[in-house]
């Protein structure tokens, strides 16, 4: 601080006296112009204490706690990192959802595609398990009406006596007359229960048990071709005709018994089956 007047080392040319306002010395001084401290006095120990102190204040005033200033300045900086890492962030959330969105979307069409081949291939499946099913039933519909169906046990025969009172006494079978060894045939799918010499008059007899519990009796034969407990096929040769037992001629005696009982009249009830004799 410069206290007093100015006092030119030379006196100007012209006599003029030279005044510098304190503010423009101060310039000057800092712009390094020698100034002297001409006039003043020395400071007292304690205004150069008081000067020292207020020097200091000064001091500290511009960095009042240096500490805070570079936490200050650090947290700008780092709010400006942190403003930085928001809009990047921000810009790579952005790029991240429509990435994210575009993967999803690739995503979810790859696994509706995925869906949709799975349907289809589990309707080929389904349909061809069900075609698989039908043929599976009508193969095992066909081989049962094979094996069900009902077949002529004789040919190239005459009808002879009939179902019926005969001679005062019930005849309760079809006679079917013809050469000695002619084929006899099982009416269906069924198992032997008596092949051999009948005691009865039967001759040889075959008595065969079919897949619905009928029995048929073929009596009279020449020759038998089955065993007892014997399966047998529809149309399969059971026997030849003849004329053992009580027989008049050769011929075949045939009896069917519904579930094993009773005989019932042949010809009506093959032919509700088909078979016309
Ligand atoms: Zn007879």
């Amino acid at each position: 601080m410069y206290v007093g007047r100015h006092r030119p080392a030379t006196k100007p040319a012209r006599g003029r006296q030279f005044v510098i306002p304190v503010d423009l010395l101060s310039s000057t001084v800092a712009a390094g112009l020698i100034v002297r401290d001409a006039g003043a006095s020395p400071l007292s120990a304690e205004a150069a204490a008081m000067k020292n102190v207020s020097n200091s204040v000064a001091g500290l005033g511009l960095a009042a706690d240096p500490d805070a200033v570079a936490v200050a300045a650090g947290d700008r900086g780092n709010l400006r990192a942190s403003r930085d890492g928001v809009r990047a962030e921000a810009a790579l959330g952005l790029a991240a959802s429509s990435a994210a969105e575009a993967g999803a979307d690739a995503a979810k069409a790859a696994l509706q595609r995925i869906a949709a081949e799975k349907a289809a291939a589990k309707k080929a499946a389904a349909a061809k398990a069900a075609a698989d099913k039908k043929k599976k039933e009508a193969e095992r519909k066909r081989r049962l009406a094979l094996a069900q169906r009902w077949i002529a046990p004789f040919h190239g025969y005459t009808l002879t006596s009939g179902y019926g009172w005969r001679w005062g006494r019930m005849h309760p079978a079809q006679d079917l007359a013809a050469p000695t060894g002619t084929p006899v045939h099982s009416l269906s799918t069924g198992t032997v229960i008596f092949s051999g010499w009948s005691n009865e008059g039967y001759g040889y007899m075959v008595k065969i048990r079919y897949w619905d519990g009928t029995v048929s009796w073929f009596a009279h034969n020449s020759r038998l071709l089955v065993s007892v407990g014997e399966q047998v096929t529809p149309g399969q040769k059971v026997s030849y005709s003849g004329n053992t037992g009580n027989s008049t001629g050769p011929h075949l005696h045939l009896e069917i018994h519904p579930d094993g009982s009773g005989p019932v009249a042949p010809r009506s009830w093959l032919a509700a089956r088909g078979v016309y004799l």
